[in-house]
């Protein structure tokens, strides 16, 4: 066997290698509370993992990301650590409230005493967690206000672990938090959730790795790299609309809904020419106080009040543009 093609197997072999791997170090981390040491180490540990691929399997379209690292950095550390937390103080009092004093809180609390074995709330999790990410997807493409906060994550010029949080909070709460807090109000058995959660994880977040591995297989199963850049390309297939590829960690839900798209040539993938905004109109947007604040239509009073104080880099104002 060359080294070329011992290379290509190599390439096909890591997503599903990563993919247990990842599982079994965040069920251990779990198990163990080590997220009471560092929080979030597991995602750090995939994003750290995801760097280091991208070095090994260089991708022939790779954009840098350098003059962006800032606002990446700053992305990351707000969905990482405060998204999550925010949204559970709005939206948990909510979730709470309307079971405790409406007509649902009875079914509900029945029903989670009978949620049924382990081994059945494992698949109802997996596939109500990934359904409705689907479909909250789809509308962030195609209800105006949604996608004014979703477009910044499209805005990105090549997919990698930097940007894999670039993303408005509100944004990545709809999509990624809301869901969780309502499987736990519902009730779920912890371990069912345990069992279950990583699964829905790993593959959203390392669907953002920047490195050529390929998925094989596990393409239309998984949303894995190869899939989830075809979503990002700068021109979208014809006939599909505002987007494709909408699945957040599984891909069948794309092919059930008719979103998916992954054109193949003697077996293997292709990848999409360029990534970036749909269309290609807008350029990445390097300052994080426009992304967070111009969809909330709140930069211009922001920066008026902030026009006189020294900003650190990431956050500095920027000549308007035309
Ligand atoms: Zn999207
Ligand atoms: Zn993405």
């Amino acid at each position: 066997m060359t080294n070329k093609s011992a290379f290509y197997i190599s390439s096909l072999v890591i997503v599903p290698v990563l993919f247990v791997l990842f599982y079994a170090v965040r069920f251990v981390g779990r198990v163990y509370a080590v997220d009471q040491w560092l929080p979030k180490w597991d995602t750090l540990l995939i994003l750290a993992t995801m760097i280091v691929v991208e070095r090994i399997y260089t991708y022939r379209y790779a954009v840098s990301q350098r003059s962006v690292l800032a606002r990446d950095l700053i992305a990351n550390v707000v969905n990482l650590y405060v998204t999550g937390a925010v949204t559970g103080m709005v939206v948990l009092p909510v979730l709470l409230f309307f079971p405790e004093h409406f007509l649902a809180r009875k079914a509900i609390l029945a029903s989670a005493g009978q949620l049924g074995p382990v081994w059945l709330q494992v698949p109802v999790i997996l596939l109500s967690v990934s359904l409705f990410r689907y479909w909250m997807h789809r509308w962030q493409h195609s209800i105006a206000f949604l996608w004014a906060l979703h477009s910044y994550h499209h805005r990105v010029t090549d997919l990698q672990a930097t940007n894999t949080y670039v993303s408005h909070p509100i944004d990545f709460a709809l999509r990624n938090v809301i869901i969780f807090l309502v499987l736990g109000v519902i009730g779920f058995s912890p371990l069912a959730i345990l069992i279950a959660v990583p699964a829905t994880n790993i593959s959203g977040i390392f669907s953002h790795c920047g490195g050529d591995v390929k998925g094989g297989l596990l393409n239309y199963l998984f949303v894995t790299p190869e899939v989830h850049r075809w979503h990002h390309s700068a021109n979208v297939p014809e006939g599909y609309g505002h987007s494709c590829n909408y699945g957040v960690e599984f891909s069948f839900w794309d092919i059930l809904f008719g979103t998916f798209y992954l054109p193949e040539k003697n077996g293997v993938a292709e990848s999409p020419e360029r990534i970036g905004y749909p269309g290609g109109q807008l350029p990445d947007e390097s300052n994080y106080l426009k992304l967070l604040l111009v969809p909330l239509k709140l930069y211009g009073p922001v920066s008026w009040l902030t026009q006189a104080l020294p900003m650190p880099k990431g956050l500095e104002r920027q000549p308007s543009a035309k």
